[in-house]
């Protein structure tokens, strides 16, 4: 795709989402992370719903360590996984105390030190807690990028390390903001709203309907 079109589409994405950003509720960084590992297989909005009651017993790292992980558990237990993430999130917000002094690392090595923290997870905190130009690659990237002829990929880190290379600076930081929120509302993995899709004229979708 020529870089022209790519501009244009990064353009017209950010008209139509003027301020994209996460759709996890968290108030600081801790939970920012606890809220993305936890979003693993699970949406947004079933996150949101169990960290209401989470965050509100345990804000911080050593609430969530006195709330043990059957505590945790009973909070999450209606999204998927919730055995594993619950030990996750107790595992991590201990050693966020004994080695991080309760703070969250602001690099990928350290995050990646975390259990339940891989290549996405730390992708999503630096990109949204510390504004780096990440593009973590969820199902709607993948899935949206791929149909637009942006990248023709297999793997979500090939089409990350594409995706890095072909995004105009200037929207690095909030593309995968921008594909996201395209992917979810617009251009659905079962059926895509072409007909109101703003970069329809850019897209190489061959089963686009519009
Ligand atoms: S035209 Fe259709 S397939 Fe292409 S990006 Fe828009 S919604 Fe997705």
């Amino acid at each position: 795709m020529l870089s022209k079109s790519i501009q244009r589409i990064f353009r017209l994405l950010s008209e139509h989402f003027p301020n994209p950003q996460t759709e996890l509720i968290f108030n600081d960084h801790y939970q920012l992370l606890i809220a993305v590992i936890l979003s693993a297989q699970a949406t947004d909005v079933s996150v949101n719903r169990v960290t209401t009651t989470l965050f509100k017993d345990a804000p911080t790292p050593t609430k969530m360590v006195q709330l043990g992980e059957k505590g945790i558990k009973n909070h999450i237990k209606s999204i998927g996984l919730s055995n594993t993430k619950a030990k996750n999130v107790l595992n991590t917000s201990r050693i966020l105390i004994e080695k991080h002094d309760s703070k969250i690392p602001d690099t990928r090595d350290a995050l990646e030190t975390l259990p339940g923290v891989g290549n996405k997870t730390a992708g999503v905190v630096l990109n949204v807690a510390y504004g780096e130009a990440t593009i973590p690659v969820d199902t709607h990237v993948f899935r949206v990028s791929n149909r637009l002829g942006l990248v023709k990929t297999k793997t979500p880190t090939e089409t990350e390390k594409r995706l890095l290379k072909i995004v105009p600076q200037e929207f690095l930081p909030k593309a995968h903001h921008l594909l996201i929120l395209h992917g979810r509302y617009v251009c659905k993995a079962r059926k895509p709203l072409c007909m109101d899709c703003c970069i329809k004229q850019q897209c190489e979708y061959p089963e686009k309907t519009a």
